[in-house]
């Protein structure tokens, strides 16, 4: 224990220090700036600040600022966007109350407002036509009681049909809504499509008419509408429905696995009426496992490998392939190898590869190659030449070559060396 005037003596200087703070603080609360403004520079400071959360924020600082935030058109033009942590606190009383501070809306934005305490209903207040005249954007998801059918009756309301087509929703998001009600025919789906600017499959047909993506399911998400008409007159949303690689029709989980196949590379899907018509997508199956795979993973992201040889192929001499497909776990387990002529993007088995009938693929594998091969067509036509040296039996690319020469040496005339092996 120490010394009981020790004590004393560090308590006293406590003490001091103490009241010194508490001196400098008062100092500060006199000089403090004052966020104390009058309303109508709190309105135009309100005008600069985009965030729900931090106007709502704002409100909280004074009397003055809370009467500035919360006063009726507060808010001007403005984006009402109501992420997951503020729309699950969300009421249609509290709603209200914020549709009341804007004078315009241009995004609506609200997810995960609980069931039964937000149906929408300020959707009907009078004067709401005015509110949404420049609405561009419209997603309300995963609000459990909103019903669908209302947001017809509200897009009606404030006449998004009567704009220019291309003046009408970019957006228009409702998965996770209650879409029960819009199942009753086809009309409500297409009263929603009607408010829309561009239409739904448009991501998928970059040139007009014609399907130009790929891949079905990496642009889905990007649709301006999140909900899909079936083929079977159900409406799915986006995150489970399957659409048609090739017809772009919709399907609902179930359908798709009785009326079409899937990718076993990727998960996309073609129905069995676009499979029989085309003779490309799901052509390619796995030999080894019997796995489907489409051109996209042959083609791009090589999933699978077929020897299906190149455009060369008909050319006398190289007329060597046999279509044997593996994909990449099966080609590890039976130790299959495939070759790619980088000019001609030809691919061929290693067995057909260098069959006296083969194209003799020409690849650069030497020290610091880079693997990349020429069939010997190409290697003909593009006047290419793959250096190979007879000391180590390596060979290389025209890019890679590291200096492959003639050099004599005392048994012959001379012989092609690699700058290594001529000790050079
Ligand atoms: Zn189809
Ligand atoms: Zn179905
Ligand atoms: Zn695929
Ligand atoms: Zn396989
Ligand atoms: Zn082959
Ligand atoms: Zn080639
Ligand atoms: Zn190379
Ligand atoms: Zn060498």
């Amino acid at each position: 224990m120490p010394p009981r005037t020790n004590a004393k003596k560090a308590k006293a200087e406590a003490n001091a220090e103490d009241k010194a703070n508490a001196e400098v603080q008062a100092e500060a609360d006199d000089t403090k700036p004052s966020f104390d403004v009058d309303e109508s520079v709190a309105a135009a400071v309100l005008s600069r600040v985009p965030d729900i959360r931090d106007r709502l924020a704002l409100g909280c600082v004074s009397s003055v600022w809370k009467n500035a935030v919360t006063s009726e058109g507060a808010w001007g033009t403005c984006d009402l966007v109501l992420d997951s942590e503020l729309g699950k606190r969300l009421t249609d009383e509290r709603f209200g109350r914020l549709l009341h501070y804007c004078v315009e809306v241009k995004h609506l934005e609200v997810c995960d407002a609980p069931a039964a305490e937000f149906e929408g209903n300020f959707l009907f207040d009078e004067g709401i036509a005015a509110k949404f005249a420049s609405l561009e954007s419209f997603k309300l998801t995963n609000c459990p009681d909103v019903d669908c059918a209302r947001v017809v009756d509200f897009m009606n309301a404030i006449g998004m049909t009567a704009r220019p087509k291309d003046k009408r929703l970019r957006y228009l998001h409702l998965a996770g809504c209650d879409v029960e009600s819009l199942h009753e025919g086809v009309s409500p789906m297409v009263s929603l499509h009607d408010c829309l600017a561009a239409d739904q499959d448009d991501i998928f047909h970059l040139e007009q008419g014609k399907k130009s993506v790929p891949s079905v399911i990496r642009v889905q998400n990007k649709a301006n509408f999140d909900l899909w008409w079936s083929v079977c007159e159900l409406i799915v949303p986006t995150s489970e429905v399957k659409i048609c690689n090739s017809c772009t029709s919709a399907f609902c989980g179930s359908c798709a696995e009785q009326q079409g196949s899937f990718c076993d590379g990727c998960g996309e899907f073609m129905c069995f009426e676009c499979e029989e018509r085309s003779d490309d997508l799901f052509e390619v199956s796995c030999h080894g496992c019997g796995e489907r795979f489409c051109q996209e993973c042959l083609l791009l992201s090589q999933k699978i490998n077929i020897c299906r040889g190149g455009p060369c192929s008909d050319k006398e001499g190289t007329d060597k392939r046999c279509f044997k497909a593996y994909c990449e776990p099966c080609q590890k387990k039976k130790n299959v190898t495939f070759g790619m002529c980088f000019e001609c993007f030809g691919v061929w088995c290693l067995d057909c590869a260098y069959d006296k009938d083969g194209p003799c693929l020409n690849t650069c594998f030497g020290q610091g190659g880079c693997y990349e091969s020429m069939c010997q067509p190409c290697y003909e036509k593009t006047n290419q030449f793959y250096a190979f040296c007879f000391g180590c039996n390596e060979g290389w690319c025209p890019k890679c070559n590291p200096g492959v020469d003639f050099y004599s040496d005392p048994d012959s005339s001379g012989t092609l060396l690699c700058p290594t092996c001529a000790g050079a």
